[in-house]
């Protein structure tokens, strides 16, 4: 069986390719459960110095990016981060975006360095839809609370965009229609992200993933919502056949923009197994990771729920 996808429609900034992203700090003062890098957090070494200088000559001579991510585990812990923001400003970079979990910007008077500095774009992670859920799955007390307010204050600043990122697992992806309905007052909230939950090992021990099935109600009235609120949306590592059965293909965008990162990152990246699915030889989509090992591990390949794209449903 192959579904068709009448109501593809644009939804997602797709600018990955205009931006680079350096991972520059490797500490974090949460305990998300679904963190996928807490078993390497400590041998990871952030982007060196000279890394960082050589974006910002790539910058300065070619205007090869419009963007820069400065990312890592969580990149406020950086002290000289305002002075990054503020060199790759000067690189030429018009967009600089920090991925964070916001409990910092709780502090005007950090948030405002920040935005002094030339920061105008801020990919929050939201994990819960209310403090309960949130501060259980982030494992810190009063993460909501800072998080809310550090969005509320950015809210009402001018050239900012903020964009959420949301990691679904067994534990979130009830939430995720709540989730949008708790933000749905942020004016500048442009874009809203549902990141499946990969545990970058072959076992999902900690049994966060969740059938793709039982995730997909919420997660397509999760994006109607977020669509009717003028969010952009973009999926990630969920099966493009199921989207496009809820007219939602065009949601899934796997593609990330360049990412600078120690190398030994990619050993456990590899560990997922992606791109795998019983139909992969036959199916058309370019933009699938399939089923990944662990998935398949405890769920199967559920040979009769997928189903593969032809070439024009691509
Ligand atoms: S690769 Fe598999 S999961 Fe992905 S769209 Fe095709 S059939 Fe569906």
């Amino acid at each position: 069986m192959a579904f068709s996808d009448p109501g593809a429609k644009s939804t997602s900034l797709r600018d990955h390719a205009d931006y680079v992203s350096l991972t520059m700090e490797f500490r974090c003062n949460l305990r998300c459960v679904h963190c996928m890098i807490e078993g390497t957090m400590d041998r990871l070494e952030p982007q060196s110095d000279a890394s960082f200088d050589n974006v910002l000559d790539e910058q300065r001579r070619n205007r090869r990016w419009r963007g820069l991510i400065l990312t890592g585990s969580e990149v406020t812990l950086r002290r000289d981060l305002p002075d990054l923001a503020r060199r790759a400003r000067a690189a030429g970079f018009a967009r600089v975006r920090i991925q964070t979990h916001g409990a910092r910007l709780a502090r005007p008077d950090y948030a405002e360095r920040l935005l002094d500095a030339g920061v105008n774009e801020f990919f929050v992670s939201v994990a819960g839809s209310d403090r309960d859920s949130h501060d259980r799955i982030v494992d810190v007390k009063g993460s909501w609370d800072r998080m809310m307010a550090g969005l509320d204050y950015l809210d009402d600043k001018p050239d900012v965009r903020l964009i959420t990122n949301t990691v679904v697992t067994a534990l979130s992806y009830p939430l995720l229609p709540k989730m949008v309905d708790a933000l749905s007052h942020l004016k500048r909230l442009v874009q809203m992200e549902f990141w499946t939950y990969w545990p970058m090992a072959e076992k999902d021990d900690k049994k966060l993933c969740a059938p793709h099935a039982e995730v997909l109600p919420c997660l397509a009235r999760a994006i109607r919502r977020a669509h009717e609120l003028g969010r952009n949306v973009e999926v990630k590592n969920f099966p493009h056949c199921l989207l496009i059965r809820e007219g939602l293909g065009d949601t899934l965008v796997n593609d990330q923009p360049l990412l600078l990162i120690d190398p030994a990152f990619w050993d456990e990246f590899a560990r997922n197994g992606f791109d795998q699915c019983v139909h992969r030889t036959v199916c058309r989509s370019r933009a699938c990771l399939g089923i990944n090992t662990a998935y398949a591990d405890r769920f199967g390949w559920d040979r009769d729920g997928l189903a593969p794209l032809t070439e024009d449903q691509h």
